[in-house]
């Protein structure tokens, strides 16, 4: 993508409704606008990375055979009377009426909707287990949007549920999608802690939050540092049996603010470590709460009837994209981890009337590009400063800098943005390097 055609309108200075450096950054790369307090439009370069946090949650939910749907953000209210929740929900929930004066909703969530999807289509306990998610907006009307995206009123978030026949499968399932989502943080750059935590309003019998390290987290928390350590997530099969794995990571301690343990902690001794902690996922089990009141049952092996076993597990996919930028940012502005960078390569002409510069900078720019590696080109004609101060604030993990200087000397400037390290090198191994 060529900048002069590209729309990234960057803030130099600070916003001064942005509290937090996520929220800052994100205003002044050009990511995203506020439209009202705690919705947001996404520009370009926000919406890149979105979709990219989307696309890695979506490759691991279809990798344990989680069937991918989609379900509308507007629901009818007689859904969640049969529920109970139409009325136990309070002002959180957006109420709405269509033309006929039918009351609506917009979904805070989904446990009715696809229970009655659920229990319209599947009749036998045969077609255990299922496993289903969507990737849709939300709505709740917090009482305190802040900070940007990360908490907002409307909000993307991936909501998947299981079906299972009996206590033993809804425990495979939730064990399949704890070890799923510890996955699914890692390969976007991020270590995220599992913690037993209280079910809320969705109700159940156990359920675990997931918050990934970062210094400017909502939550204090403390854990054992084997968390940090994560290599056991390269050789696992997420088809075997997960509970001993699971158990062991339940058993380890891990505890937020409130719940903290002076005995256990001071037992742990240099095992502790103590952080602050954003929550991007939550998974929960809640047995037969909704299939019992919606009639979501299957017919058994001896033609009884059986009411089905659920659990729901949601990750803060809009969130995420602040989460990630609280974990890894600098003074200059924001460091994207590899897998979720709107591209992956910033170009940088220094000199954009200079014939050698603008000829070497389009040959590499298309070169790049056959290659399959996304690059965006600053071939604007601005200052100097001003193409590395953007550079640095959108945080792409490359920089590749071409100056007529260098070309004379045959190298152009590699310079990576996590470590700031820069190398002169010939055009020809710059390309080998970032296409490599
Ligand atoms: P929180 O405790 O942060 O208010 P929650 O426990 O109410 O969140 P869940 O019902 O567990 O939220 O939703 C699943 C995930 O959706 C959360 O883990 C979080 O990542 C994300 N999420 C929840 N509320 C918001 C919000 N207002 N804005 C952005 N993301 C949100
Ligand atoms: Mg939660």
């Amino acid at each position: 993508m060529r900048l002069s055609r590209y729309f990234l309108p960057t803030l130099k200075e600070n916003p001064s409704e942005a509290q937090i450096v996520s929220h800052r950054l994100m205003l002044r790369a050009g990511m995203i606008r506020q439209s009202s307090a705690g919705i947001y439009s996404w520009l370009p370069l926000g919406l890149r990375v979105l979709k990219k946090i989307g696309q890695i949650v979506r490759q691991e939910q279809d990798a344990i055979g989680c069937n991918e749907i989609l379900m509308p953000t507007i629901q009818p209210a007689d859904l969640w009377r049969e529920s109970g929740r139409y009325d136990d929900y309070g002002p959180g929930m957006l109420r709405i009426q269509d033309r006929h004066g039918r009351d609506m909703l917009y979904g805070p969530t989904n446990e009715e909707q696809i229970t009655e999807i659920f229990a319209g289509s599947v009749k036998s306990y045969k077609d255990l287990p299922q496993l289903l998610y969507h990737i849709q907006w939300k709505f709740r009307d917090e009482v305190r949007p802040r900070f940007g995206i990360m908490r907002g009123r409307e909000f993307l978030m991936k909501d998947a549920y299981s079906f299972d026949l009996d206590r033993e499968g809804a425990r495979r399932s939730y064990n399949k999608m704890f070890v799923s989502y510890l996955k699914t943080f890692e390969k976007m750059g991020l270590k995220a802690i599992p913690m037993a935590a209280d079910t809320g309003p969705i109700g159940g019998d156990m359920s675990h939050e997931f918050l990934i390290l970062a210094d400017t987290g909502e939550s204090e928390i403390a854990c054992h540092r084997d968390f940090l350590d994560n290599t056991w997530l390269a050789g696992i099969d997420l088809d075997g049996d997960l509970s001993a794995v699971v158990d062991t990571l339940t058993g380890k301690y891990a505890a937020t603010d409130e719940k903290r343990d002076p005995g256990v902690e001071k037992s742990l001794g240099d095992s502790l470590i103590t952080a602050r902690g954003i929550e991007v996922g939550h998974i929960f089990y809640f047995g037969t709460k909704y299939s019992e009141k919606m009639g979501a049952q299957v017919t058994g092996p001896q033609g009884e009837g059986i009411t089905v076993e659920m659990g729901s597990y949601g990750i803060g996919v809009s969130r995420l994209v602040g989460a990630i930028i609280e974990a890894s940012h600098d003074e200059d502005g924001i460091i994207w981890p590899e897998s979720v960078a709107p591209y992956h390569v910033g170009l940088v002409n220094l000199k954009v009337g200079d014939v050698a510069c603008v000829k070497a900078c389009d040959d590499l720019y298309g070169n790049l590009e056959e290659a399959g590696v996304e690059v965006l080109y600053d071939d604007r004609d601005v200052r100097t400063g001003a193409k590395f101060a953007d550079m640095d604030l959108i945080g792409l993990p490359w920089q590749l800098v071409i100056g007529p200087r260098g070309l004379k000397n045959g190298v152009v400037e590699l310079k990576q943005r996590g470590t700031g390290q820069r190398r002169e090198l010939s055009v020809e191994s710059a390309l080998n390097k970032l296409t490599a």
